[in-house]
Formats: structure tokens, sequence, C-alpha cells
């Protein structure tokens, strides 16, 4: 069968996948922390964000599937589920958005190296989604600061509002 992708690129889509799929199981651990203090809407927009990530995923596995590369889902780490408070659950999101951009940037130094050009016009979305992910992250452990820990429930009131989005 024609692969039209190098077996790097694979092996790094590959681990992708796994970044994603973890995004989107630490989501799910962060959503639940907020469920569990009656955060609602902080809790929604985490669920909305897991989904996101799976999503993330998914996109790779199709492109892989599409030029007859190899999926391989790599294992995936337990996530952090337990946080002092609001602000270091907020805070380990940005810190992963911003650890997944650079492995962005990452696959992309490597598909301009490789001439991949149909590898670079995929990973153009993820370019520009990174740096809506960690303005929307950047932004929200703001407000959250701003507000204090007493006061979170004005974060819902932000969030009902079309904040985070
Ligand atoms: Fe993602």
């Amino acid at each position: 069968m024609t692969t039209l992708i190098s077996p790097e690129l694979n092996r790094a889509f590959n681990e992708q996948i796994g970044r994603e799929l973890f995004a989107s199981n630490q989501y799910i651990a962060i959503a639940s922390y907020f469920d569990g203090r009656a955060l609602k809407k902080l809790a929604a927009m985490f669920f909305k964000q897991s989904e996101e990530e799976r999503e993330h995923a998914m996109k790779f596995v199709e492109y892989l599937n599409e030029v007859g590369g190899t999926v391989e889902v790599p294992a995936i780490s337990a996530t952090t589920s337990e946080f002092k408070n609001a602000e270091e659950a907020v805070r380990l999101a940005l810190k992963w958005e911003l650890e997944v951009t650079h492995q962005i940037n990452q696959l992309m130094t490597m598909a301009v190296e490789q001439k991949d050009y149909a590898a670079q016009e995929f990973l153009d979305w993820f370019v520009k989604e990174q740096v809506e992910e960690v303005s929307t992250m950047q932004d929200l452990l703001q407000i959250v600061q701003q507000v204090g820990e007493h006061y979170l429930i004005m974060v819902e009131a932000y969030l009902s509002h079309g904040g985070g989005e």
C-alpha cells in the first residue's frame, strides 16, 4: 500500500494522538473537580474542552488513515485529579496547552523539513487552534485569579455571559 507519510512523522503523529487523548482525560478530571464544588459552568466548560480534545485526536487518526499511515494509540498517563484550588486546576490546563502548542510547532517543523506539504496544511489548523486554546485558558486563569477563590461564583456568571469561548 502506498504511504504518503514518513515513518518518522507517522510516529510523531501517533504520539500526538496520545497527548490529545491525555488532554481529553485531564479535562474530564478538571471538570469533575469543578462539578464536585457545584461550579457547574466551569465544569461544563471543561467537559466541552474534553470533547474538543478527543476531536483533535480523531483528526490525527483520520489523517493517518487517509495517507495510508499506521494508527497506534500509545499508553495514556493517569490524570491529576486533586487540586488545592481553582487556580491550580486552571493553571494546569494552561501549562498543558502551552506544552501542546510547543509539540504542534515541533510537528510542523518536521513536516517543513520533510517537505511534506499535505501534513503542513493539515497542521495549519492546529497552529491556529492552539493560539485560541492558550488564549482561552490564559483569560480564564486571569479571571479566576482576579475574582479569588471565595468569589468563584462570579466566574460562573462570567461563563454564563459567553466568557471562556
Ligand atoms: Fe488539542
